[in-house]
């Protein structure tokens, strides 16, 4: 613990191997699990926990390679330490993976494997949804492990975390559009949403009765026409995201959608949504955007609103305080963006930067105890 230097690890799309990037990403755990019985695949990345146990959903996705399923992995878990490092919440950074295989094997027994697998890490990693589970899978790991979030209410849970993250998103636009605007009226302003999937659908209805005019594409067609009998949005083709002439870019799909290819092809004067880490080189594309004039609300603040719910029901559910604590996702966005001009640097680094400081502070407190309790 003593050799942690976060500041150094930046998120890189080079990398020799993946056992090489969760070394240089500093991963304190990582598991690779199999059944042959279920046939149940992944991995669990435990990021981080010196601000608390490691918290992050289950992602259930079509990986073409063990390498790309741990690869994301270890993204997403490192993703999650400064997701809970910047919204003020006691969690550390974790996410686990499950290879898709056949989908209808993924049974209340395939569910139950996996929160063995869970529990025999003893709460240093607490599963969740994202994309691919559901509050039913967390209701079938349920009575296996207590090390689960996003139980459903009837369980005394929060429920699913999407519209919770998509208020914060949508707090997020508001904040990035007072910045550039002057004010935060999105009356008329032209939103791109990316994915209309869970988060996509709550954030397209907010920005709609906001005033703004939602243009929306999936690749799910049936998503799609789902978002279309139920809000007024217009459909767009996802070949026309990149280049579509609109004020706001709000990625609610996939990570990596910011990258030297479409960075080019951006109108937006915005980027501000849900997406995982969307800025395929962070360094790198941050500065890119920077270069263009456009304003990035990084994703791993804005979209915290699902993991400030999950922690809510980890330290005793309480609704109203999970969504008085997503509302400050909109005061520390205007900060970030503030950081970021006055210090002439990323609004990305401007957000890491606060989310290291409170893990080095934690760090360094948490040695003062250790040597205190060895004298
Ligand atoms: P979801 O699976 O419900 O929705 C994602 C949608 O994106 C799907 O409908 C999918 O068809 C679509 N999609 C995938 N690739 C696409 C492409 N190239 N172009 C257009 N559409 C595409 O997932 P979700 O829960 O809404 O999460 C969306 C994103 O937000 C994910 O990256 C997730 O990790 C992130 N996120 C979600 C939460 C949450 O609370 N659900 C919290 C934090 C971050």
């Amino acid at each position: 613990m003593s050799s942690f230097t976060l500041k150094e690890v930046q998120l890189s799309p080079k990398y020799q191997s993946p056992l090489e990037l969760a070394e240089r990403m500093q991963h304190e755990q990582v598991l690779y699990f199999f059944d042959e019985e279920t046939g149940l695949k992944g991995f669990i990345g435990i990021h981080n926990t010196i601000l608390g146990p490691a918290l992050g959903g289950c992602r259930v996705w079509n990986y073409t390679s063990l390498d790309s399923a741990m690869v994301d992995v270890l993204r997403l878990s490192r993703g999650m330490t400064f997701k809970s490092s910047i919204s003020g919440i006691d969690l550390g950074g974790g996410k686990s993976v499950i290879i898709h295989g056949d989908a209808s094997r993924r049974d209340e027994k395939f569910w139950r494997k996996f929160a063995e697998i869970v529990d025999e890490l003893g709460g240093r990693y607490i599963t969740a949804e994202d994309v691919g589970t559901s509050t039913k899978e967390i209701a079938w790991m349920m009575p296996v492990t207590r090390f689960v979030s996003g139980k459903p209410p009837e369980h005394g849970g929060g429920g699913d975390p999407s519209p919770f993250t998509a208020y914060g998103v949508f707090l997020g636009i508001k904040a990035a559009t007072k910045k550039i605007y002057g004010s935060e009226s999105l009356e008329n302003k032209k939103v791109v949403v990316q994915g209309i999937g869970h988060v996509g659908f709550y954030l397209a209805k907010r920005l709609l009765e906001d005033g703004a005019k939602v243009f929306a594409a999936d690749i799910n067609q049936e998503v799609l026409q789902n978002a279309v009998r139920h809000l007024n949005i217009t459909p767009i083709d996802p070949e026309e995201v990149y280049a579509f002439d609109a004020d706001i870019y709000a990625p609610c799909a996939l990570g990596a959608t910011i990258n030297p290819t479409t960075i080019p092809q951006f109108k937006f004067k915005i980027i501000a949504g849900a997406a995982n880490n969307q800025l395929e080189d962070e360094n790198r594309d941050a500065l890119l955007l920077k270069e263009r004039g456009i304003t990035y609300a990084p994703d791993f603040l804005i979209n915290a609103g699902g993991v400030i719910n999950c922690f809510q029901e980890v330290i005793g559910y309480d609704e109203k305080q999970a969504w008085q604590k997503t509302e400050k996702i909109y005061s520390q966005t205007l900060h970030i963006l503030q950081i970021s001009e006055e210090e002439n640097i990323s609004t990305h680094e401007a957000a890491m930067k606060i989310a290291l400081e409170r893990i080095e502070k934690a760090k360094l407190i948490r040695k003062e105890n250790v040597g205190q309790a060895s004298h």
